[in-house]
């Protein structure tokens, strides 16, 4: 292979295809596809990934330019993650590069950097010399000169920086040194993060011959002989860390260094590895006996991963079913066969906990990775994959990229949450690369969950959809036998219409004090997700709607008014309710210090954890709290989503929700779904081992379907309830949707630009047949909404506007959705102008 194609880091549409390049023979051993390379573009040296090999370029060979270095010695990505950042660059419309990156650890983005080294002999302008008749080897000409060549080539090479260091005032003499052909200067790519390394002793002389040597010592290198002495006493341990020998001894690095300097010892520098999970250990567990329903289960997973078949099963089982253990016992099976799994979980739900039971089945070979690790440890974790020494990773999100070899299994827990999409670009769904990545491999993917999202359950029960057709696995009863939890929902217009004011109902207020008084503990969850957004009667529970869109109007203060984001329908805000009259109508607004401010003052000396974005920006503080409340410091657990996620706490046996409405008003279309599984996670915190549980939800919309079912542990109701209105309205999984949103500093420039994508979008699908409302009957339609101001209307002094398009069929609809963005930029020549398209959004507030 002579010729590699190679995608580089520049920003620009025009850029995103491979460029050729030439592999010099130096190199070649080094160069594979998925390799990191730094090559010369423009006058600059950038980073880019090999994407292809071939024998020739298209391109004129001496019109193209040779790769000037390799960056690492094993290619950070595989081929398969080669061939997935082409699928995903199309599927979420994005540039191939930045996929690529997304895929690897933040350490690996290298910058270039400047060095200067001596110039080989041979180069140009000594020739150059040459050709003028006077052969003359060029020596340099000044003292300042001749000190800075000194200096160089008692290093070898030098950053440029280091040299301005050294050499501060002299840019002349490294001008002079350059033309004249003594030095040259070059780029390299720098990564962000270097290794970590330690300084290392060993010995440098054989066992026997150190015992020697001991004898040897005149008194006046005491201390020398007792550091060789302890090196010698620890020989099956060496090499020691320098830091271990100078505190063991008790002596300076000196003395170690005099040592090493008669030839006895040798420091090095050692790579060592970062561990975030130091010095803990974890207590190892064995596979349980399975129940009925788990071996059901296990095995049809089992037989998937024997039959090394792609394959995915959506895993419904409530909280509590054991659906963890079926994830423990189905990666021991994939390690069997030589293969390695990943699992992938929200970031929040990533506590201690959930890595401890997998580190304590499956020990070291469990690498770690989410974003409150360093941006060090996260490298090593990875590298840890890279290098072979770990078969699982339990991570976040971009786990779902781990480097492994040959992948057997992918698992995502809680399959439901939106954590799972990315918000910036590239704007992918770890569901749907999973789902690619193990299609690729011939590995099976489980997505687990209590309360599936309806794209999968729908995918599931219908079998109608393109994409995937998971396999619908059941587990409707808790692995311990015990009940879920008792529901009750509290209607807090009644509250209110008996004069209670207060944020806690006469009910929930009568069980909090029984577990004060018991002992026993509580979680207490505030939505706040959407506080102050919406418009709520207090006396009857009316929320102002779009009568188009079917969600919550939001409330803008500045304005006074009600704004529908999907179709722009304004309205102003009302004075009293619509609906009965009452003046308690008002926009709804209570924060988790306000519930501690009231907790504290209904139960003096009540002890409350509040876990919040706002006592958890600290690293590590999310589990300082969390360990608080297990070693019962703590009587009540109060928080936002936070705490609904994942947690097993054998003593909590009440949980109360503040008010379930607010995430049921967001507006968007997803908010009853969103509701319903909030809800039945955080009932299934509440009496998980032998104490029965109990759950408060205060709402002022009793009777909606999604708090109803929720109360009821009645998923499949739900479902049926809310895929209704899906239906009736057109909204996934019966579509799907794109969010195209423009922005520009200038109002004017953007509404035009707005206006004008939409109109050509339309156009341009009209004259393929696919344009028009999906109320019609056709296999293939699409719609176009908007354009209107985005929900953050204005963002760091740029205007922003939007278009939503829903679509279904067998069309490419993202790359003409693409392409008219493209064409729009094109032509308005306006750099500033931003069009920005998010695939499948899950975010539309
Ligand atoms: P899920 O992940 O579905 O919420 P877990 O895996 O956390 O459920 O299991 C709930 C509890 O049941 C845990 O304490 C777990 O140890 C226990 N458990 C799960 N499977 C078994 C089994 N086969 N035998 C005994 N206990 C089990
Ligand atoms: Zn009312
Ligand atoms: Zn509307």
């Amino acid at each position: 292979m002579e010729v590699a194609k190679v995608i580089v880091d520049v920003p620009s549409k025009d850029t995103d295809r491979p460029f050729d390049y030439l592999i010099p023979k130096r190199l070649s051993p080094w160069v594979d596809v998925g390799s990191r390379v730094g090559v010369p573009f423009g006058n600059r040296t950038l980073q880019g990934f090999v994407v292809s090999l071939h024998l020739r370029s298209e391109v004129e060979t001496s019109r193209i330019k040779e790769i000037g270095e390799v960056l690492d010695f094993s290619p950070p990505l595989s081929r398969e993650l080669v061939e997935l950042s082409v699928w995903m660059k199309e599927r979420y419309a994005c540039r191939q590069i930045t996929v690529l990156q997304s895929m690897l650890p933040t350490a690996l983005k290298g910058k270039a950097e400047r060095y200067v080294a001596l110039a080989d002999p041979g180069e140009s302008s000594v020739q150059e010399q040459h050709q003028h008749g006077v052969l003359f080897a060029a020596a340099p000409q000044t003292e300042g000169e001749q000190r800075m060549l000194d200096f160089v080539k008692q290093r070898g090479e030098v950053s440029l920086e280091q040299l301005n260091r050294a050499f501060p005032e002299d840019s002349a003499s490294l001008k002079a040194l350059l033309a004249q052909g003594l030095l040259r200067e070059y780029q390299q790519i720098k990564d962000k993060l270097q290794k970590k390394t330690m300084k290392a002793v060993s010995l440098s002389i054989g066992l026997a011959e150190a015992r020697q040597a001991l004898e040897s010592f005149s008194s006046k290198a005491q201390r020398q002989k007792e550091v060789l002495s302890y090196v010698v006493d620890m020989e099956a341990f060496l090499p020691l860390s320098l830091q271990e020998v100078l505190t063991a001894v008790g002596v300076t690095a000196g003395t170690v260094k005099a040592l090493a300097d008669k030839g006895f010892i040798n420091i090095q520098d050692m790579e060592v590895q970062r561990d975030p999970y130091k010095g803990r250990s974890f207590k190892p567990t064995e596979p349980l006996t399975l129940t009925a329903e788990q071996e059901h289960v296990y095995s049809r997973i089992v037989r998937k991963l024997e039959s090394r078949d792609h394959g995915v099963f959506l895993l419904h089982g409530v909280t509590g079913s054991g659906k963890t253990e079926i994830y423990l016992q189905t990666i021991q099976r994939c390690l069997e066969q030589e293969r390695q799994a990943i699992v992938l979980v929200p970031e929040i739900s990533l506590t201690p906990q959930m890595v401890e039971r997998f580190k304590g089945r499956f020990g070291d070979r469990v690498a770690v990775m989410h974003s409150r690790l360093s941006q060090g440890e996260r490298y090593d974790e990875w590298r840890k994959i890279n290098e072979g020494h770990a078969s699982v990773v339990v991570g976040a999100r971009s786990a779902v990229f781990a480097p492994f070899q040959s992948l057997g299994l992918i698992i995502m827990d809680e399959e439901h949450e939106t954590s799972y999409k990315q918000e910036e670009t590239p704007k992918y769904h770890a569901r749907d690369v999973a789902i690619r990545r193990a299609s690729q491999a011939g590995a099976a993917v489980i997505l687990g969950s209590a309360t599936p999202s309806l794209e999968s359950y729908f995918a599931a029960r219908s079998k109608s959809q393109e994409d995937f057709e998971p396999e619908l696995l059941e587990m409707p009863t808790r692995a311990l036998g015990n009940r879920l939890p008792e529901v009750r929902i509290v209607d807090m217009r009644e509250e209110l219409k008996d004069g209670n004011r207060s944020m806690f109902s006469r009910s929930l207020h009568e069980a909090l004090a029984a577990r004060l008084e018991r002992q026993e503990q509580s979680v207490l969850l505030l939505n706040r997700r959407g506080y102050s957004t919406f418009v709520m009667c207090r006396s009857c529970g009316y929320v102002a709607q779009c009568g188009e869109c079917d969600i919550s109007l939001t409330y803008h203060q500045k304005a006074n008014n009600l704004r529908c984001h999907y179709c722009g329908y304004a309205a102003p805000a009302p004075e009293v309710c619509p609906d009965c009259g009452s003046e308690h109508i008002r926009y709804f607004g209570t924060g988790t210090q306000r519930v501690e401010e009231e907790l504290a003052k209904l139960f003096p000396g009540i002890r409350v954890i509040r876990m919040d974005v706002d006592t958890t920006t600290e690293k590590g503080s999310h589990e300082k709290l969390l360990k608080q409340f297990r070693e019962k410091k703590g009587d009540v657990l109060l928080g936002t989503q936070m705490v609904a996620k994942g947690l097993d706490f054998p003593d909590v046996t009440l949980v109360g929700v503040i008010t379930a409405d607010s995430a049921l008003n967001l507006p968007d279309f997803r908010a009853a779904e969103k509701t319903f599984q909030l809800l039945t996670q955080v009932a299934g915190r509440a009496g998980r081992h032998h104490l029965p549980g109990e759950v408060f939800i205060q709402s002022y919309t009793p009777d909606h379907y999604s708090i109803i079912h929720a109360s009821g542990h009645d998923y499949l109701s739900f479902v049926k309830d809310e895929l209704k209105h899906r239906k009736a309205l057109h909204y996934p999984p019966y579509c799907r949707l794109i969010l195209v949103t423009l922005s520009h500093e200038q109002l004017t420039v953007l509404v035009r630009a707005a206006e004008n994508y939409a109109g050509d979008l339309k156009n341009k699908a009209d004259r393929r047949g696919w344009f028009g409302s999906l109320d019609r009957f056709s296999a293939e339609a699409l719609d176009v909404l908007g354009p209107v101001a985005s929900p953050i209307p204005r963002l760091k002094n740029r205007y922003r506007f939007q278009c939503m398009i829903k679509w279904r069929g067998n069309m490419d609809a993202v790359s003409l959705v693409r392409q008219v963005a493209e064409e729009l930029q094109e032509a308005a020549r306006d750099q500033t102008l931003q069009i920005s398209i998010d695939v499948d959004p899950q975010m539309l507030m």
